[in-house]
């Protein structure tokens, strides 16, 4: 367990932040600031509002890894401008909620462009088929945010700054766009969603979110990580939302997403109904680490989650890893 003090005001922020979003209420980024969190070698960890952005910096320039709110890509690209001058030659976008994404098009501005070094925006290709399938009345998103470097996949790799970075898709976890970015030369994962320690995760159902997703994509994460002698440090995981982790963190996180998954699936093999299972409160034991009064995703809402997730599949029978 690592830097565990350094989480609460941030993270208190962003889900205020998020929890205004859901409600509909216009933000105010005027006092949010920028901070960079060095992580490993030469990757930096900025924390502003909306998900972490993971920069990599290095001789051929600048990669990023999600890009908050567009309000922010003055902010952002300041403090990105602090750790390296280099061409902006590529954004990764880890899924397509908007506190991921929102800076895009904002930021491929404000970096301006060389012919010669275009910057590149990669996703899993259905982050590109959600983003560009706007409802009615929705404003359409910016093309020049576009992820118009998707991928469909399982991997793909790139080679920029000296190192081997392996992009994976890890289907129906948080969404059914989401990425894992592993920076393998400087030994940090860029997790997304998929892993945000000081919440319960949030399974986005509505855009092909699962719970054996989640925990498939959480075990990739362990698989990738290697901790160090101590159990503590090795490679380091930047979250979606939250403080930078290692390998016994993300452990801690999985066990506790299996244990709820598996109560659940108990209680729907006894046909409890989804009140039933409610009321029953098979997070109790987790919910004074995982929840706050401001918490995005909350006891029930993740219950909910399970629950639906497991009764729409087959997956309530299965058994699994
Ligand atoms: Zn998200």
């Amino acid at each position: 367990m690592i830097r565990k003090s350094a989480l609460s005001i941030f993270f208190l922020s962003l889900l205020l932040l998020l929890v205004a979003r859901a409600k509909g209420q216009a933000q105010n980024f005027d006092n949010v600031q920028i901070h960079i969190e060095p992580v490993q070698h030469n990757i930096y960890m900025l924390v502003g509002a909306g998900g972490n952005t993971t920069v990599q910096v290095g001789s051929e320039g600048v990669l990023m890894v999600d890009t908050q709110f567009a309000p922010l890509a003055p902010k952002l690209m300041a403090e990105i401008r602090k750790l390296s001058p280099g061409p902006l030659r590529y954004i990764i976008n880890t899924h397509m909620h908007s506190d991921h994404v929102g800076g895009n098009a904002a930021i491929a501005k404000l970096a301006g462009s060389d012919p010669a070094l275009p910057l590149k925006i990669i996703a899993q290709e259905n982050v590109l088929n959600r983003l560009t399938a706007t409802a009615p009345g929705q404003a359409p998103f910016p093309e020049a945010g576009l992820p118009i470097d998707e991928y469909g996949t399982a991997t793909k790799n790139l080679h920029f700054n000296g190192e081997a970075i392996i992009i994976y898709h890890e289907p129906n976890a948080h969404t059914d766009g989401d990425s894992l970015v592993l920076f393998r030369g400087s030994d940090v994962i860029s997790s997304g969603d998929i892993f945000t320690p000081d919440g319960y995760p949030f399974l986005d159902i509505e855009h092909g979110g699962s719970i054996q997703g989640e925990i498939l994509a959480l075990n990739h994460i362990l698989q990738l990580a290697v901790p160090a002698k101590t159990q503590e440090g090795g490679t380091y995981i930047v979250p979606g939302h939250g403080r930078i982790c290692d390998d016994a963190d993300v452990v801690e996180f999985r066990d506790m997403v299996v244990i709820v998954r598996d109560r659940i699936r108990n209680m729907i093999q006894k046909n409890m109904t989804l009140e039933q299972v409610k009321a029953a409160k098979p997070t109790r034991d987790y919910d004074t680490e995982y929840v706050t009064s401001n918490s995005f995703v909350n006891a029930d809402r993740f219950v909910e989650a399970v629950y639906k997730s497991l009764s729409h599949s087959t997956e309530a029978g299965r058994s699994s890893r």
